[in-house]
């Protein structure tokens, strides 16, 4: 490392906060030069392969001839006006792809610039629809357990009571009401038990619920664990029985990375209300949307208020919004099914086995998704380091060693992560004891 370099990662550690990590003693932090296809570059030289896709967010690789151009040509237009009394074509192009690629009655579309923001907005809307019905009373959200939804106060409310900030945060945090978290995995035999304590709750709280609000398919930064699309479509009855609004959360999700384009699609299910974040602009920059049915947006705007009330500045940002059209066409044009199949299949043959190791409780995959969940905690400093070594990019938390590389990943790209996890498998030092 070269002398400035040295001196940047002493200014990071000094004065930049990282995400879930001490300021006065933060874990180490890894200097990137660039980033390119499947693969991140250190300032040290060292060429990782990417198992993270940056947060799922990643699909067709780092530094896209394609979406550069969207993004080079929309800043050679205009990178940003104001939202309020003024619209574009990049805007208008983008919703007009989400609406005829979600799944149907969401017709409705509300721009926004994080997943968090998409969430907020979401709940804020099931409660404003309800206060168009008179029921200002149906203000509450019922979500299930080991949920996650975003690090804001309002999305902190729905996320896991346990592993989220309820503690910490008990009292400035809305109450809102948990189920259990589904048990049935994706591949295990659907037992319809699964959805009584939940039932249950939707029978005693729906009169004080605005919303049921839920990852579909895959809970994530809960647990990365994959449940039966059985439960999700009896999570929608249960919502038109009780007269309670459906948020489904696909930030995660959207885009593919299941095998479906929107997990929703294994249950058939449409929600009232969908969330879309991470994914949305390939990785590029932050861009989130929430959809709705036209239902949902007659009655906010039949509020005293007459709209809905928010607008963050950078609303339907031309530039984020020129590369998340880029991008969709990109899906749309690359075959993602052919490719998520590819590593499902992949990880499936080669990962899957991993299940076996002495330290290892459970592997499983969906889509390009696959997951070691291992007995102790990882030492997550040293793991990292190991990973480096290894010549891999991959972000363990907890007991979760995880991976989702970018749709391209070759299978000579998959069999590195999946050599780099078989190997600190074996050595104990990677693992707290
Ligand atoms: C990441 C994530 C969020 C929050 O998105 P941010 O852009 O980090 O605010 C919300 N819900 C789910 C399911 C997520 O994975």
């Amino acid at each position: 490392m070269n002398k400035k370099q040295t001196e940047q990662l002493a200014f990071d550690k000094a004065h930049i906060w990282h995400p879930y990590t001490s300021m006065s003693e933060p874990l180490p932090s890894y200097l990137v030069d660039s980033a390119q296809g499947v693969h991140i570059t250190l300032a040290t030289g060292e060429k990782l392969v990417d198992g993270m896709s940056s947060w799922w967010s990643v699909l067709h690789g780092y530094n896209h001839p394609t979406l550069n151009k969207a993004l080079i040509d929309q800043s050679q237009k205009m990178s940003h006006v104001m939202f309020g009394g003024l619209t574009h074509s990049p805007a208008i192009e983008l919703c007009e792809k989400l609406i005829s690629i979600t799944p149907s009655g969401l017709n409705k579309v509300f721009l926004s610039d994080s997943g968090s923001v998409s969430v907020e907005v979401a709940m804020k809307m099931a409660i404003q629809y309800w206060i168009s019905k008179n029921k200002a009373e149906k203000n509450k959200m019922l979500t299930v357990r080991n949920g996650y939804h975003g690090d804001t106060f309002a999305t902190m409310a729905v996320c896991d009571p346990v592993n989220g900030m309820h503690h910490m945060f008990d009292k400035v945090l809305t109450k809102h009401y948990f189920a259990p978290s589904p048990t049935t995995s994706f591949y295990d035999e659907w037992k319809a038990s699964d959805i009584e304590e939940l039932e249950t709750m939707f029978k005693q709280h729906h009169e004080n619920v605005a919303a049921f609000i839920v990852e579909p398919i895959v809970q994530g930064t809960g647990g990365m664990k994959f449940y039966h699309p059985e439960y999700l479509k009896a999570c929608r009855k249960l919502c038109d029985e009780y007269n309670v609004l459906f948020i489904a959360d696909e930030i995660a999700t959207g885009l593919g990375r299941t095998g479906k384009l929107f997990a929703c699609e294994w249950a058939g299910i449409s929600p009232d209300i969908m969330c879309l974040g991470k994914t949305l602009t390939g990785g590029y920059m932050t861009l989130a949307a929430t959809l709705c049915t036209d239902k949902v947006a007659e009655g906010i705007s039949n509020t005293e208020a007459g709209c809905f009330m928010h607008g963050p500045t950078f609303m339907g940002n031309p530039l984020a919004c020129a590369v998340a059209t880029a991008s969709l066409q990109l899906l749309e044009t690359t075959n993602w099914q052919q490719n998520i199949k590819r590593i499902e299949s992949y990880l499936f043959s080669n990962l899957i086995s991993l299940g076996e190791h002495s330290r290892v409780t459970d592997a499983r995959v969906l889509g390009g998704i696959g997951v070691v969940e291992v007995k102790q905690s990882v030492n997550l400093a040293h793991i990292q380091k190991r990973f480096v070594e290894l010549g891999v990019w991959i972000r363990p938390f907890g007991k979760l060693i995880y991976i989702m590389p970018p749709f391209i990943a070759t299978s000579e790209q998959l069999d590195k992560l999946i050599t780099a996890i078989a190997t600190v498998l074996d050595e104990p030092e990677c693992f707290t004891q």
